[in-house]
């Protein structure tokens, strides 16, 4: 119950799904299932009459679902598919039958008739083993809910509703609700549930909206009109803050507009040092609709695409066809000059509902990436044969994860050799011109660069993997964390090996591991020469406007002055200091 009294502050930790600081009125969202009776019905004049409320809830339904569509503002994004999607569902011929025999032939009353059909429906889609398809059973209750509401005559709380700019707290969002949401009146949510990977979080980095997800009880904290703060990056959500807070946070919220904004606008700027040297900056990407946030944060490539994350929610594996779907949509996406596609790497920290990879005692030295790959070569060919028919329609590249050994490139290209003989015979196209890269981020792989240089046509450095193989720091686990450092002497000796191993042998060689992202490192990897880096997109813009800002001849003697300490302390405090000096906007004292 509300009460006058001011509510004291409450400081919750969700994981931040898409960044930005919003502050504002909070909104609360209550979704809950529409209570249904049952009853009988007396005479045939009832059950006709039943029959065309019926109707009506579904008449009344799909106007609701046009009007969502018609007041969206992108007309061609994911959006309308998803409000299409029900559309269709709602208009399915033999869901709307089965309802009306059932109130006529078991003379039930319509939610009655219409919940057997929904529980038949469930059954159905229990037994089908494709993972995708068998979660659209959700779509299809979704749809019901609307209808029940409509029969009900509740009116359904939508989101295209708020007539006010709002904070959402909801127990979860359906991709059905968030692409409702519009900037001018959602300035953010945050849920109950929810991970990085829900296609809520997907739609909200899309649109830009701030969002903290996985908060666990936010719609018990949270009531309508009460003040909330987003954190999207940390996922910090802040209920009722103290005037101090709130001011702390206005400042901050500022700052980071007046930096985005600043940024943003010289983002397509080329990554081009004073004095000459281009370096190509690419973006990772888990989802292809991350392609327009990324194309206009100043990528001009996809650097890394990490397949695995078609794997979402999946509990069989993607077909030809699906994988196809994706690499197409990336290689032919709008401002994409190039990209660079990784093959899985399954297993370790990356999740995976596929029962053939069963528990490992350490799965980040288990059977993860290409090996797995190369166990089940059919699934790897699949794959291949995708990646080769994207190529056709634009410069597109191979990455294979995790190779420490020159046998597992050997054995990797025998198969991209098979593969694209198949494709030869069946006539399906492919470009020859398909490049084949590694990611080095084996210390093996490191020492033996020279001899995998020859194999293949590009290095990309995953210093994340390479951090933690190298100085034996699981990424994954928080109480070793304080040794996972980037500028330990160890690892800049590693990539300069690595860069060096390459150019000796012509090949180019690029990073992809956070460390390229982080703009404090930037200067020094100007100063190795790498070739390429990629990052998240929101790092770009920090990323090129220290290079334009910088000379290769001053990266050159940074980078020289930090291989000259023994010490990952000297190394870090030195770079910190200088970067935070040199560049006060883009690498600010308390950035992280
Ligand atoms: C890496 O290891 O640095 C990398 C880019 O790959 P991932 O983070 O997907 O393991
Ligand atoms: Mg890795």
């Amino acid at each position: 119950m509300e009460t006058d009294a001011i509510r004291s502050t409450v400081v919750l930790k969700g994981i931040g799904v898409s960044p930005g600081i919003v502050s504002g009125r909070a909104y609360v969202l209550d979704f809950k299932d529409v209570e249904t009776h049952r009853y009988k019905l007396g005479n045939d004049k009832i059950v006709s009459e039943e029959i065309e409320r019926f109707r009506k809830a579904l008449k009344d339904s799909e106007e609701e679902l046009l009007a969502i569509r018609e007041n969206l503002e992108d007309s061609e994004g994911i959006g309308p598919l998803f409000i299409d999607v029900h559309v269709m569902i709602l208009k399915d011929g033999r869901f709307i039958q089965k309802t009306m025999d059932n109130i006529k032939e078991g003379r039930i009353n319509a939610e009655w008739a219409l919940g057997k059909v929904i529980s038949e429906y469930r059954q159905v889609f229990e037994k089908i083993k494709d993972g995708y398809i068998k979660e659209r059973i959700k779509d299809v209750e979704d749809v019901a809910q609307r209808i029940f509401r409509n029969l009900s005559g509740d009116k359904l709380e939508s989101i295209s509703d708020i007539k006010e700019e709002v904070i959402i707290i909801a127990r979860d969002l359906s991709p059905a609700d968030t692409v409702q949401m519009t900037a001018d009146k959602v300035l953010g949510f945050a849920t109950d549930v929810g991970s990085k990977t829900s296609h809520t979080a997907i739609v909200a980095r899309s649109m830009e909206i701030p969002a903290s997800v996985g908060l666990e009880n936010v719609t018990a904290e949270v009531a309508t009109g009460d003040t909330v703060i987003i954190d999207g990056t940390s996922g910090m959500v802040i209920i009722n803050p103290d005037p101090e807070i709130l001011k702390r946070y206005e400042e901050k919220k500022k700052y980071y507009m007046v930096m985005e904004e600043g940024l943003l606008k010289g983002a397509s700027l080329p990554a081009k040092t004073k004095d000459g040297y281009s370096i190509g900056i690419g973006a990772n990407i888990e989802f292809i609709e991350e392609i327009p946030s990324a194309v206009a944060h100043g990528a001009n490539g996809v650097g890394l695409y990490r397949t695995e994350f078609i794997y979402i929610n999946k509990e069989s594996l993607p077909t030809e066809d699906e994988h196809f779907y994706h690499y197409k949509s990336i290689v032919e996406g709008k401002g994409i000059k190039w990209s660079t596609i990784r093959t899985f790497d399954l297993g370790g920290d990356k999740f995976i509902s596929d029962p053939r990879l069963a528990d490992e005692m350490n799965p980040a030295m288990g059977l993860r990436a290409v090996r797995y790959c190369l166990r089940e070569v059919g699934l790897f060919k699949v794959q291949i044969r995708a990646i080769l028919r994207a190529s056709a329609y634009g410069n597109t590249g191979i990455l294979i994860p995790m190779i420490s050994g020159l046998e597992e490139i050997r054995a990797v290209k025998k198969i991209i050799a098979e593969s694209k003989e198949e494709l030869k015979k069946e006539g399906i196209p492919f470009s020859s011109e398909i490049k084949l890269g590694i990611m080095i981020e084996v210390p093996s792989a490191v020492v033996i660069a020279e001899d995998l240089a020859k194999e293949v046509d590009f290095f990309s450095i995953g210093t994340n993997d390479l951090i933690q193989y190298s100085l034996a720091i699981d990424r994954v686990n928080e109480r070793v964390d304080y040794l996972y450092k980037p500028c330990h002497p160890a690892i800049l000796r590693l990539i300069r090996q690595v860069v060096d191993a390459g150019h000796r042998e012509g090949i180019k060689v690029a990073m992809c591991g956070e460390m390229a992202g982080d703009p404090v490192c930037t200067l020094i990897l100007l100063g190795f020469e790498l070739d390429g880096l990629s990052m998240t997109p929101l790092a770009i813009p920090r990323v090129k406007k220290i290079i334009r800002e910088s000379t290769q001849k001053e990266s050159k003697e940074l980078l020289e002055r930090l291989m000259s300490f023994s010490g990952t302390r000297e190394i870090e405090e030195y770079l910190r200091n200088y970067m935070s000096k040199r560049f006060p906007d883009e690498c600010p004292i308390s950035y992280e």
